[in-house]
């Protein structure tokens, strides 16, 4: 099992708690913003799965290459695809179910 932590800034005073778990075919991201805790979809966890290091402020962003890598082949990226497609079909009610199972899959 591997595992990454980041430190996001978001709208709270503290960064958030990103961490990323990689075991075998699963991947798992918890986040601990009221989202994240409340098993829904946000965006510090996509953030760095698109590879983005913007708002990290843990001094690891060189290691958000590593966390995109551990998507590969997971429930997880199949459920990103998803939302990307219903974002660019600008189709609310297939985006609310992608993030839904997004948020299902990263919680897993
Ligand atoms: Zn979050």
């Amino acid at each position: 099992m591997k595992e990454l932590t980041f430190h996001v800034k978001g709208s709270s005073a503290e960064p958030y708690e990103v961490i990323i778990i990689k075991d075998g075919d699963s991947l798992t991201a918890l986040c601990s913003c009221p989202a994240g805790q409340h098993g829904n979809y946000c965006k510090h966890r996509i953030g760095i799965l698109e590879g983005k290091s913007a708002g990290i402020v843990s001094d690891n962003k060189d290691s958000v290459p590593t966390a995109v890598g551990w998507l590969a082949g997971t429930d997880v990226e199949a459920a990103l695809a998803e939302v990307r497609e219903a974002e660019m079909h600008k189709d609310k009610a297939a985006l609310a179910t992608a993030k839904r199972r997004l948020a299902r899959a990263m919680n897993s």
